[in-house]
């Protein structure tokens, strides 16, 4: 308990931008004064916050305005996806310091990927040129069954990581990088971004949709965040079976949301369809897909009306079902102007009653490609700051 604590009072010396003081904290956090002032100080004490100047002296004691001494920790943050793997390094007070971005390498086994993810990080410290000393944990969102009470992928389709592989993914970075880990599906991670640091932040009932190599969702239902398990998934509407759908999913059914509106399924469809026919272009990607939709192209068109109707299907259910207040997209697929985005729209509109959309908010996340990597780092910060 007095970790949260300690989290509580952190994020309201955050919140106070430099001018926070003991009584603010207390306001806003509504824990008892002695609570507050020790636990102010034992942050003090391990330099944590400090206290900024003197305040001008009046009447009692002067409020020493606190705030975070943002150089004294760095946090890493991972999401490993089925296209691209990324890293986002920041300070105490989650403020981006350096991200990038790397093309996923090719699963060949358990070897490989534990050389490759190490890496991934290693070269990135090194890049950064930030002081890996400070180094306090790292969260991994991976596009997965991930197990978060043991921190292992048991399978992930979309990097072709089959069932049963258990990639002991949190005890090997720990082992390897000596800082507590912490590894949770990238859509879990997407959420709790949002519910701490995007658009709708607060929100405590709030669902993010993933519209890219695989679709997913992620739900916080009365400020709690659904965690999901390999054996207990949530939000996994890319496996909703979709009658008349014949596609093969990675997962090894046939018929799933994903296997027909998935980026890469889409590409392999049209390519399916229309590789041979010199009339039509052939679709690289579902960007191109898109891109060709928005001008107009009827082939493009019917694709992604398809697509979208899968999608809809799958976020219809996750509206009805939680009622959220806010509906947040990410992913590649989800561009404001996009044709998929925004037929997935028009389908939402018609499939949701309109007094169960009465007021809730849908937007595309303004927290970027380091949406998912952003929120293990929230999460990992909650679990072992
Ligand atoms: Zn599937």
């Amino acid at each position: 308990m007095s970790d949260r604590i300690r989290i509580r009072v952190l994020d309201a010396v955050r919140a106070g931008r430099g001018e926070a003081t003991k009584k603010s904290i207390e306001n806003a956090t509504g824990l008892a004064c002695a609570t507050v002032c020790k636990t102010v100080d034992s942050l003090l004490a391990d330099r944590t916050i400090f206290a900024r100047r003197e305040a001008p002296s009046g009447r009692g004691r002067p409020a020493l305005p606190l705030a975070l001494n943002l150089d004294s920790a760095l946090f890493a943050g991972l999401d490993l996806g089925g296209e691209s793997w990324r890293i986002l390094f920041t300070d105490l007070g989650f403020n981006r310091l350096y991200y990038r971005k790397i093309a996923t390498p090719p699963y060949t086994g358990k070897e490989a990927f534990f050389r490759h993810l190490f890496a991934f990080i290693r070269s990135s410290l090194a890049e950064s040129r930030l002081d890996a000393a400070k180094l306090r944990l790292i969260g991994l969102a991976v596009s997965a069954n991930a197990d978060p009470d043991t921190g292992v992928v048991v399978s992930a389709g979309n990097m072709g990581i089959r069932w049963g592989a258990n990639l002991p993914v949190r005890a090997e970075v720990e082992r390897e990088f000596g800082v507590p880990a912490c590894v949770i599906t990238t859509q879990a991670a997407a959420a709790w971004a949002e519910y701490k640091f995007g658009t709708a932040a607060g929100t405590g009932d709030l669902v993010t949709v993933g519209l890219g190599v695989g679709i997913g969702a992620a739900i916080i239902a009365q400020h709690q965040l659904i965690v999901s398990r390999p054996d207990r998934p949530a939000g996994y509407i890319g496996h909703l079976y979709i009658p008349g759908n014949r596609e093969l999913c990675v997962c090894g059914y046939r018929g799933c949301l994903e296997a027909f509106a998935g980026a890469r399924s889409l590409a392999a469809i049209a390519r399916r369809r229309h590789e041979n026919d010199p009339a039509y272009p052939l679709w690289q990607n579902a960007a191109a897909i898109d891109l060709a939709a928005a001008a107009g192209d009827r082939r493009a068109i019917a694709l992604l009306n398809r697509a979208a109707a899968c999608d809809a299907v799958g976020i219809a259910g996750l509206i009805q079902m939680y009622q959220p207040d806010a509906l947040i997209f990410s992913g590649g697929q989800s561009r404001e102007e996009g044709y998929l985005y925004n037929a997935v729209l028009r389908r939402l509109k018609r499939l949701v009653p309109e007094d169960r959309r009465r007021g809730m908010k849908i937007a595309i996340t303004t927290l970027g490609d380091a949406q998912s990597a952003l929120g293990v780092i929230r999460l990992a910060y909650e679990k072992f700051f």
